[in-house]
């Protein structure tokens, strides 16, 4: 059932409510999956500019008393993050040069991104963006003036892709404004919208987001972010259904992490439970080498192998495409990995 919307001047979006109920203390989330309270975790000093932040539905998909479990890891600040490596730098993926407008990148021919928010439901420790200037790159600061101003000004832009952060964590008023903004410049064709909020929480997905994704006249796309297969319950597939009723495509980028995903069975699990729920596999990123993230990385060759195994167990419609973001690239950079047999 779709979340109602709330009767005017009554309480918040029932997401909006889950989001300020989210686990932000390392030692509750402990508690409350029954581990250890000693767990070694990031000094509480570094953990201030990027701290834990879980919802609740999200830590109730984990199982409890296993600290190996592969939702816990993605959200829990290892002491590890505070390993400096070689090679793992602040801005990953050379977000910072391509900026055209506070908040507005231009990375490749005919899409910009916005970064709409810095907010997102959850923290994730791998994230490329963790160390993000966010207080200086919002395009919302000026409700938008600079950075539609650029897309306006450009015919060659015919796709806007809403990131951040995460971008539906911005109020619907906010996003429906802004999206009837878009829809007014007429080369626009295609609203993407980059998001792991109908996974962190399905309650998002409300009667209010449904309303101006159906007032658009732009051919939309969610990219939805998910890595392992246990993250995608009942209540996320219920979620998902008014997106796909509406014919919106819906597809997923995950990212290969050392101990959470990085076997062809729990791949190809993922693929499975993405085409249940009616997402499509799209990406597998090798790890953007962000500090703080090292310890999630895995070399290429083993990615490579790893997709060897995962293309003689999936028909090719399921197999994502390895891809690495390298800086100043003109676009993803496939990495190729040598079928064994052709997919089906
Ligand atoms: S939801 Fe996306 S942007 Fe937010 S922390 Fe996770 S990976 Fe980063």
């Amino acid at each position: 059932m779709i979340p109602p919307l709330p009767q005017n001047g009554q309480r918040a979006p029932l997401w909006q409510h889950e989001l300020r109920q989210a686990f932000g203390r390392p030692q509750d989330l402990l508690a409350y999956l029954e581990l250890d309270p000693a767990l070694p975790a990031l000094a509480a000093g570094m953990l201030r500019d990027f701290p834990l932040r879980v919802p609740r539905g999200f830590a109730a998909r984990m199982r409890k008393g296993d600290p190996r479990d592969p939702l816990f890891l993605q959200v829990w600040p290892s002491a590890q993050e505070a390993v400096v490596t070689p090679g793992y730098v602040v801005d990953a993926v050379g977000d910072l040069p391509r900026v055209r407008e506070a908040g507005l990148l231009h990375k490749y021919q005919g899409r910009v991104l916005l970064v709409a928010t810095g907010a997102c439901a959850v923290h994730c420790r791998y994230c490329f963006r963790r160390h993000f200037p966010y207080s200086e790159q919002l395009a919302a600061r000026d409700h938008w003036a600079a950075a539609l101003a650029e897309i306006a000004a450009d015919s060659s832009i015919e796709e806007v892709i809403l990131s951040g952060g995460d971008p539906l964590s911005l109020s619907d008023d906010k996003l429906a404004e802004l999206v009837a903004r878009l829809d007014a410049i007429p080369h626009l064709q295609r609203l993407r919208i980059h998001t792991r909020q109908p996974i962190m929480l399905p309650e998002r997905i409300d009667e209010r987001l449904l309303a101006w994704l159906d007032r658009t006249r732009l051919q939309t796309v969610f990219v939805l972010h998910a890595n392992h297969a246990a993250e995608l319950d009942d209540s996320v597939r219920r979620a998902l259904l008014p997106l796909r009723e509406r014919g919106i495509a819906l597809l997923n980028q995950s990212v290969l992490l050392r101990g959470i995903n990085d076997d062809a069975t729990t791949l190809a699990s993922l693929s499975k439970r993405l085409f249940e729920c009616g997402v499509l596999p799209y990406y597998l990123h090798l790890l953007d080498r962000v500090q703080g993230a090292a310890h999630f990385d895995l070399p290429e060759d083993d990615a490579q192998r790893l997709m060897r195994v995962l293309s003689s167990q999936l028909p090719g419609y399921l197999l994502p495409k390895l891809v690495r973001e390298i800086a100043g690239a003109p676009a993803k950079t496939w990495i190729a990995w040598e079928a064994s047999a052709p997919s089906r």
